[in-house]
């Protein structure tokens, strides 16, 4: 069985009270391996580690610094197949996904951070010919950096990635569900030689090891991905220590299908982004409204694309869902949808756990569903599902299909399909949420603004948005006379 163990100060070490969690294969639901069960000790040891790293790692040049990022990205590329395998086992989702998705952006993570260092700009005002005011971007210390078990790489990088570049040390605590990327991330960071103390990563549970780390007096900095209610807890720990926090956080998405939409774009990108990772991705479409006239036709033929859906095993290559993350997760979902048919609202394909074949019949695969209902209020509209399991709704016209997309708490992603541009254009500005996608899903320049409106996030990370982040501003206003000229 393999255990994996934390990575502190550049070296792999037990936890200290010895404690040890399983960790389930969510393709047969068996245990495959162990996680350290960390405690506030551990944090204490890699937060300690990560400042005592701080003063060197700041202090080197930009180019340097790069250059760990650049060689950590090719390290990860090549083994890109051993990181596609450990995050389909950990995670559940088909390799093919992990290998042309998951593990590529973790890889693009470190690149794109490395060259966006080197062209940060500061600002100069000059007030008058003698009063030069001008900024300085200085790093924080350590960063405290929290991820979700859905893009477990992906997400993890996200943080990791800007957070060193910008000077701060770092001390990440992955989701406990997939720590399998993350720990062969850490023997990468070793491989190359990143400096000790640098990048710290300790697994374990989010109430005991990342409650540590929230609370640390030493970590003035908070990046948190995750569900909506554990960034509330977080919150309640980190304000009264005057922590900067970020939080990205669940998503309710709709989709607007107008009529006059290009409907096989709009089916094939909708099925996609409704069911891609097992519908596990913030980002993906969970409601969608479609024109009252076009209803029928549009509901009919997404129905039967996704009744081809394969779910499957995650190592095949024709599979394209995989099981859910846990049986715990698969609960979840299940109550979800028992609720929603209990409060009559039809079930039009899904709504079952599936085994595709004997061997697997201990995994957690789930079907993937649509579920049709006229009103926009019950749970199943309201609440973070995070699975394969969407709605299909009417909508009258263009008002009330913009008053039901925005009546929830969440405001994180939403689509919208027309080939009106006025229609796109109002509805974009219309729609409370921090990436709106005109006619196309999940592209996204790495340079803009990311994160959610309403009780989606606070805080924008991407580009420039996340070294501002990982960095506090400072003014100097110099007064420069003339008398030793
Ligand atoms: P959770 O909020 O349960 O957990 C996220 C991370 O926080 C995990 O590492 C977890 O540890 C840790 N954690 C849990 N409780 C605490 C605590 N009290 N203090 C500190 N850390 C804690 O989310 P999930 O992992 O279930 O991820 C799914 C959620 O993430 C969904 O809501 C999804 O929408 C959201 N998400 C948002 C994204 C965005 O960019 N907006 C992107 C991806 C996901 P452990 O797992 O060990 O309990």
């Amino acid at each position: 069985m393999d255990r994996i163990l934390n990575y502190i100060d550049g070296a792999f070490v037990p936890p200290l009270a010895g404690q040890y969690l399983d960790n389930h294969e969510p393709r047969t639901g068996a245990v495959y391996g162990q996680l350290p069960d960390s405690t506030a000790a551990d944090v204490d040891r890699a937060v300690a580690a990560a400042k005592a790293a701080f003063p060197a790692w700041q202090a080197l040049k930009r180019q340097e610094r790069a250059q760990y990022l650049y060689k950590i990205a090719d390290a990860i590329e090549k083994k890109l197949d051993l990181f596609a395998k450990a995050e389909s086992r950990d995670q559940g989702k088909p390799i093919h996904l992990a290998r042309s998705m998951d593990i590529p952006r973790a890889v693009e993570n470190f690149r794109f951070f490395a060259g966006a260092i080197l062209h940060q700009q500061e600002k100069a005002f000059q007030t008058s010919p003698e009063v030069l005011n001008y900024t300085r971007r200085e790093p924080m210390g350590v960063a405290g950096l929290i991820s979700p078990w859905n893009l477990p790489l992906y997400l993890l990088t996200w943080k990791i990635a800007p957070a060193l570049a910008a000077g701060n040390t770092a001390v990440a605590k992955p989701s406990e569900l997939t720590p399998a990327t993350a720990f062969l991330l850490a023997e990468v960071l070793d491989e190359v030689g990143l400096p000790k103390g640098v990048c710290n990563l300790v697994f374990g549970l989010g109430e005991k090891a990342g409650d540590a780390l929230v609370a640390h007096p030493d970590v003035p900095l908070i990046s948190f991905t995750g569900g909506t209610e554990t960034a509330a807890v977080i919150g309640r720990r980190a304000a009264p220590l005057y922590k900067k926090i970020s939080f990205e956080l669940g998503g309710k998405n709709p989709a607007l299908i107008f009529a006059d939409c290009d409907l096989d774009a709009a089916l094939a990108t909708t099925v996609r982004s409704s069911f891609l990772n097992q519908g596990e991705i913030c980002l993906c479409t969970s409601r969608l409204f479609v024109e009252e006239s076009l209803l029928p036709k549009f509901t009919e033929l997404f129905v039967e694309r996704v009744r081809q859906l394969k779910v499957g095993d995650p190592e095949s290559q024709d599979s394209f869902m995989g099981p859910l993350v846990s049986a715990e997760h698969q609960d979840k979902v299940a109550g979800f949808v028992q609720r929603a048919r209990t409060q009559g609202h039809r079930v039009l394909c899904g709504g079952e756990r599936v085994t595709p074949q004997k061997s697997l019949e201990k995994g957690y695969y789930f079907a993937p569903t649509v579920i049709s209902t006229d009103d926009a209020s019950p749970e199943i509209m309201q609440q973070e599902v995070f699975g394969p399991v969407v709605t299909i709704t009417p909508f009258r016209d263009y008002a009330d299909a913009v008053c039901k997309a925005n009546s929830t708490r969440y405001g994180l992603a939403a689509t919208i399909w027309t080939r009106n541009l006025e229609r796109a254009h109002h509805a974009a500005a219309d729609i409370k949420a921090g990436q709106i996608w005109v006619n196309t899903w999940m592209l996204r320049d790495l340079r803009v603004p990311f994160g959610g409106m309403k009780d989606s996030g606070i805080g924008r990370e991407g580009g420039d948005y996340s070294l501002e982040f990982y960095t506090e501003e400072k003014n100097i206003c110099l007064q420069l006379g003339r008398n030793q000229l």
